[in-house]
Formats: C-alpha cells, sequence, structure tokens
C-alpha cells in the first residue's frame, strides 16, 4: 500500500487543487486527457482500434458503454489480464468472502447487474491508493489525524477499502450478507463515528435506535450504492438528527459527493462528464465519464446506465463542480408508456413516480412502485393511517400522471408491503420488464 500516493492525493483534493470557475475545471481536464490518452494509446490495443479512423478530440470519440467494455476486456486493459482469470478470481472471492486475493497487484472488482451482464474491474495498487486519498479528503471530517472508526455496510468488501487502513482510522467491514442481528449487536459495541451503508441499512439502524435497540451517536452518516429516496433521508435524518450525506460511487469510479450542505457534486477533478440529455428542459441526462487517472482499465467517453438530474441553480457551498438535483436511477427503471395518439412508446423518469407518490398522502412512511409489464403497475404502501384512503389517494396521482402524459392508462394493482433490508439491492422504483431493455 503506497501511504505517500495517498497522501498526495487526499492533499491534492482536500487543500491545494481549487477551481475559480468551470472554465478553470475545462482547462484542467483537457489538459489531464491529452496526457491520458496519449498513454492508452500506446498501449490499449483496443483504443488503437476503436479510435482508428478518428480525431483525437476526446469530447467526439466513439462512446463505450459496460457491453463494450465487457466484450474487449483482454485487450482493453493495461495490465494484460484476461477476463476468464478475473472472473475467476472474483467469483472465488465471492464465495469464500476473501476478497484479499489479487493478480499481478491488481485488485478485481465485480459490479452487481444481472447473471450475464456484470462488470470486471480493475484497479492497480496505486490507483487504490489514490482512489483512497480521494474518498478521505472528501468524506473525512476533520482531518486524517483524528480517530475515526467507520463502520461499512457492502455486499461484497474490496481492497479499495482495506486499503483506508491506518493507526487513527480504523475500518470495519459488515459484510451484507450476515443477519441483522450480528449487525446490531456489533455496532453497538463498536459504536462508530462514522458510518457508510446502503439507504435500506441506514433505514434499519435508524430504527433499531429509534427503538432503543442500539446506542451509537455516530458524527457522521453516508448513503451509498442505491438510489436515496427521500422517504428515507428525511426518516434517517429525523432520527440521527443531522444531515446525511451521500456518495455516488460505483465500480467505474468514485463519481459523486455531498458538500457541506447536502448537494451531491460530481468528482469532475478525477473525472470528465458528458451529458447525453433525455429531457434537457427538466435536466434529466445520463452520465458519459471520462477517467483520466484511471490506467490499468482506462475507461474513455464511457456510458454509465444511470440516470441523474441537474441542479438548476448554483450550489451555495460556492463548487464549480457540476451540482445535481439527485440520482433518479438506473436506466433500465424508467417506466413506460404508450402515447395514446401516435402509439409510440414513452418514457416516465423515476422522478415522476417519486413525485406523485409523495404529493398524494403524507401518511405513506414506504412505499415500492413496480412497473411489472407495460400496462401493469404494481405499489406496495406502508402508511400511517388508512390504508384504503393512502390507496386511492395514490391511484389518484397517478392516473393523473399518465393522462398528463396523454398515456394509455395502465391497471394499477396494490399488495401488501414486504420489503426488507437485505443484501439485495433496494429500490422504491423499479422496471422489471426485460424485454423493454433491449428495444428501447
Ligand atoms: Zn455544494
Amino acid at each position: 500500500m503506497n501511504k505517500l500516493v495517498l497522501l498526495k492525493q487526499y492533499l491534492l483534493s482536500k487543500h491545494i487543487r481549487r477551481f475559480s470557475s468551470r472554465k478553470a475545471i475545462q482547462v484542467y481536464q483537457n489538459k489531464k486527457i491529452k496526457k491520458h490518452l496519449a498513454f492508452v494509446l500506446t498501449h490499449s490495443p483496443f483504443y488503437q482500434n476503436y479510435y482508428q479512423n478518428h480525431q483525437l478530440e476526446w469530447e467526439t470519440l466513439p462512446v463505450i458503454s459496460k457491453r463494450e467494455m465487457m466484450d474487449h476486456f483482454d485487450e482493453l486493459n493495461t495490465a494484460g489480464i484476461t477476463k476468464k482469470e478475473a472472473f475467476q478470481l472474483a467469483a472465488k472471492a465471492e464465495k469464500t468472502r476473501d476478497f484479499s486475493p489479487k493478480i499481478n497487484h491488481v485488485s478485481i472488482g465485480l459490479s452487481s447487474g444481472t447473471s450475464g451482464n456484470r462488470g470486471l474491474f480493475l484497479v492497480s495498487e496505486k490507483e487504490s491508493a489514490m482512489w483512497a486519498g480521494e474518498v478521505l479528503a472528501k468524506l473525512l471530517p476533520g482531518s486524517l489525524m483524528d480517530e475515526h472508526k467507520i463502520a461499512f455496510f457492502l455486499r461484497a468488501n474490496n481492497n479499495l477499502y482495506e486499503s483506508t487502513k491506518s493507526s487513527k482510522i480504523s475500518f470495519h467491514f459488515f459484510d451484507l450478507v450476515e443477519d441483522l442481528k450480528t449487525h446490531q449487536k456489533r455496532l453497538h459495541e463498536l459504536k462508530p463515528t462514522i458510518i457508510i451503508a446502503p439507504p435500506s441499512m441506514l433505514r434499519m439502524i435508524a430504527e433499531w435506535k429509534g427503538n432503543n435497540l442500539i446506542d451509537i451517536t455516530p458524527g457522521k452518516i453516508i448513503s451509498v450504492a442505491e438510489v436515496l429516496e427521500d422517504v428515507d433521508k428525511t426518516f434517517i435524518e429525523e432520527i440521527f438528527q443531522q444531515n446525511l450525506h451521500q456518495v455516488y460511487q460505483a465500480t467505474e469510479g468514485f463519481l459523486a459527493t455531498t458538500c457541506s450542505h447536502g448537494v451531491l457534486h460530481m468528482n469532475e477533478d478525477i473525472i470528465a462528464i458528458q451529458k447525453e440529455y433525455l429531457d434537457k428542459e427538466k435536466g434529466i441526462f445520463v452520465p458519459i465519464i471520462t477517467d483520466f487517472t484511471r490506467r490499468t482499465q482506462p475507461l474513455i467517453r464511457y456510458r454509465l446506465n444511470d440516470v441523474l438530474i441537474e441542479r438548476k441553480t448554483p450550489c451555495p457551498c460556492g463548487s464549480h463542480f457540476l451540482a445535481l438535483e439527485r440520482i433518479d436511477g438506473r436506466c433500465d427503471d424508467i417506466f413506460h408508456g404508450i402515447h395514446e395518439q401516435t402509439g409510440k412508446k414513452h418514457m416516465l423518469f423515476p422522478d415522476f413516480i417519486r413525485r406523485a407518490i409523495m404529493l398524494s398522502s403524507d401518511d405513506i412512511l414506504e412505499y415500492k412502485v413496480t412497473q411489472k409489464e407495460l400496462f401493469l403497475i404494481d405499489i406496495k404502501l406502508k402508511v400511517k393511517n388508512e390504508k384504503s384512503v393512502a390507496e386511492a389517494m395514490v391511484l389518484q396521482e397517478l392516473e393523473k400522471l399518465w393522462k398528463e402524459n396523454m398515456l394509455v392508462l395502465p391497471k394499477f394493482t396494490f399488495t401488501a408491503y414486504d420489503l426488507m433490508a437485505s443484501d439485495r439491492k433496494r429500490k422504491r422504483i423499479e422496471n422489471v420488464i426485460v424485454e423493454l431493455l433491449v428495444k428501447t
């Protein structure tokens, strides 16, 4: 573990690198990307071939997605690691829950996804130290010299996370596949100063605290790995009496973090973001990222499968990094309807569904809305008072939403609320129609 690299990145990010305008960010990124491309083109056969007939202005190079990245995995990475050996190692780690083995000092990460659609990510020791420095600079309250006990809830541990350990900072991995009682006991004994977990787990922890089952008072709480819904954010903030922070981190990189005002900013000091608008007026877009620090597995003009909403007003914190209103969800979870007149397929963003639910009744504690078929939407509600009243209000709002968009009304069904905190990724708004993904 390269402590100097970590420290350098920490200092650069926290104290040295400052950007006075959007222009300054662009100038910096262009310089970095130019240098990075020169490296990539001499070391990655995939990119050499892919860019063969293109002008090397990075902004307009052809886009790649997880599919191209995985299809050309062996030629894309610069460490000479094959997809086969990487998969073998990652699968073994998932099974044994020992995530320490590496190939030639390179850590392997496996992203979630349906089987056959999982991504493999490679990070060298230097890159992992840089990542750790960057994460600590942006997330750690106070200084590196203070004492911190970090409880981190994850589906799989990773060498990356272990790399943040030091004598002052202790790092405690909570494996989400373990049972809840074990977590409850460990948390109570550890009394972490920082908790990092998916919102479904944070909500569970907040419930324990609310019911006096655990006695903890963390100084900072950070939501990761799932879309943070307002219904959960408010609940967690009320119990812990503090702002809930957020990290937008994927195996593809450390993408965004909340500032002191609780606003998500993209980490444009390590990644350049381009926007592919789905709805420009509403600021809804899919990000195309160019990471200019990762050399082992270069990601240039890589289209993420996420829907983000930009913030229209500048953030009071003064940062010029792109500010987000929210992370809306995965592209796959956009709902679809058929236009009454044209018969064409039309998108309904998770944000529309979320707003309709929240507008309908103050009684709603938790919810889940699933598009099961093009004309079948299932709703699960957990409410304070009379359920039938809330259901009627929700039905009214959802019908209104479909009508406003001139879409053929689907059938809305209500079933019992049965969501539990578990190792599965929780989504409150989900599209489970598989065939739609291919067509759209
Ligand atoms: Zn801010």
